[in-house]
Order: C-alpha cells, then structure tokens, then sequence
C-alpha cells in the first residue's frame, strides 16, 4: 500500500466532519475540459470580452457565442470515478458536503446529496429584466432560430445562472461554505487550481479553522506549501483508491497489497 494513501486514509478514519472543495480538474475525465490548461476555452475566448457582466450585459452574444461550444460538452458528460468516489465517502460518513466551482451539476447526478455550487450552474438561467427563471431547456427554446435567448414574459435577455467574472457570488451559498471550511477537520481539495477567489481561500479558513488539508490534482498549485498531504494523478483514479484504502482500514483490514 502506498504510504500517502494510507495516510489520507487515516486522517479521513480519524476526522469528524470532512468536506470536499472541487474544481474543474475533476470534470476533466467527464470530457470537459479546464479552461486555463494550454488550448482550454481561456486561450481562447477572453474572459475579459467574453465572460464578464459588464460584458454580457453590454452584448450577450458573446457570452452565447462561447456558449455554443461550452454547452454540447456540458450537456453530454457524464459522471466519472472520481465523482462517484465522493459519494462512496459520503455514504461511509466520510463527505458531509461537496463545495464545488464547477457548473456542470455532475456532482448531483453522481449522487452527493449536498453541494454548494460556488458559482452557480448552468442548468437554468434569469431574465436580467424581469427576474422570470428558466429551465435549460426552456432557455434552449427561447435561443431557437436566434442568437441571444429572449425571456418567454418579456423579452429581456436571459442569463445564465453561472457567476461571471465581476459578478458577486450568491452570500447564502459563499457564507455557509466559509462555515463549512472553518467547522471541518478535514478539506479535500480536487481538480483546482486556487486561482479564482473567494473559493481559492476557502483552504486557507480551513486551516485556520485547525483542519487538515488534502490537495488530489495533477500540477502543482499556488497553495500546495499548506497542504498536509499531495496527492499527485487524475482524480478519477486517485480518489476511489484512497477510498478503497479508506473502506479497508474501517473494515479493521490491514494492508490490502
Ligand atoms: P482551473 O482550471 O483553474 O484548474 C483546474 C485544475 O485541475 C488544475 O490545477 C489542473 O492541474 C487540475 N486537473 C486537471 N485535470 C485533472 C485531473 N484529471 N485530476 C486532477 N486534477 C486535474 O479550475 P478551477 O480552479 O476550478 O477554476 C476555474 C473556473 O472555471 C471555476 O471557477 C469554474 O467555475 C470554471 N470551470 C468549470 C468547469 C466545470 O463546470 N466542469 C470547467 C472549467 C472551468
């Protein structure tokens, strides 16, 4: 058995509350893409001109532009090990919530029962004049034939129910993931670069709240000096293996190699 499994495994046995925060290198196996890795969306679209408020609420068909190629690859993935692994964790007591940046709802069809979705998700979207919600597939309706979907009441431009670049995340969702983080005894961060903020501090409340951190990912970070333990590899393989090492030490097994 390798030694940083098994220690991962071991904080994972001894910690009360874990929590898991996730970013868009666990999707990467699902078949969506990061964006900022060579030939992501970002060296591509500019944030700037593609993905800020200010800039879809200046010209919407930007943001749908990029949406046109984010969104069949959004709609076609499916849940990968790595997800299902975190719900493993969940049923054996082990994840009490996943806090993820993704946008992608593929923690939820995988199965964790609670997620923070940080930045929203894509799966419905708000009339930015009348408020009316719309379903993804009504937004799909309302893009029929045009390039900017127009709300069903009013006419006003819908967007997306994703956080853009200058756009505040929602308080309630940004507050209880600031308790979590502070509350656990263990964060296990996956698949994130701890580039965007205010998810980026969330290990840092961890830590100060005492806990253990655990970084899965297959680069180095900015953050990686904090980290207890690195695990270095594709989350989809790397995560069932520290819960296969998990469900082991909990059985009272001793060395499964
Ligand atoms: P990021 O793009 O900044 O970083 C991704 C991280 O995942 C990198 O550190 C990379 O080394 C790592 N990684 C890539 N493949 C991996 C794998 N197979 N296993 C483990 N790690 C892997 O992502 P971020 O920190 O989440 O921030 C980017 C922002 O873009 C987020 O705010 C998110 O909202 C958005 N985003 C979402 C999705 C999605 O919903 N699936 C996809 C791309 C970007």
């Amino acid at each position: 058995m390798s030694d940083e499994f098994e220690n991962v495994a071991r904080m994972i046995e001894s910690a009360g509350s874990v929590v898991a925060l996730t970013g868009a290198g666990i999707s990467v196996e699902s078949g969506i893409p990061d964006f900022r890795s060579p030939g992501g969306l970002w060296t591509r679209f500019d944030p700037s001109i593609y993905a800020t408020f200010e800039s879809f609420v200046n010209d919407p068909s930007k943001f749908w532009e990029m949406a046109e190629e984010l969104n069949p690859l959004l709609e076609g993935a499916e849940p990968n090990p790595g997800h299902l692994a975190l719900v493993e964790l969940e049923r054996l007591g082990k994840c009490d919530t996943v806090i993820t940046q993704n946008i992608d709802n593929l923690h939820q069809r995988a199965g964790s029962s609670d997620v923070l979705e940080l930045h929203g998700t894509f799966r419905c979207g708000t009339c930015l004049k009348c408020g009316m919600k719309h379903t993804y597939e009504e937004i799909e309706q309302a893009a029929a034939g045009r390039v900017v979907p127009v709300c069903m009441s009013c006419g006003g431009s819908i967007k997306p129910d994703v956080v853009l670049f200058g756009e505040p995340l929602n308080a309630r969702v940004l507050q209880r993931a600031v308790e979590l983080a502070t509350g656990c005894d263990l964060m296990i961060v996956v698949g994130s670069g701890l580039e965007v903020f205010p998810a980026a501090s969330l290990p840092d409340y961890a830590r100060r709240g005492n806990a253990r951190l655990v970084f899965f990912n297959i680069a180095t970070t900015a953050f990686d000096s904090v980290a207890d333990v690195i695990i270095v590899g594709k989350a989809g393989e790397t995560l069932p293996r520290v819960v296969e090492v998990y469900r082991g030490l909990s059985e009272g097994c001793t060395g499964t190699e």
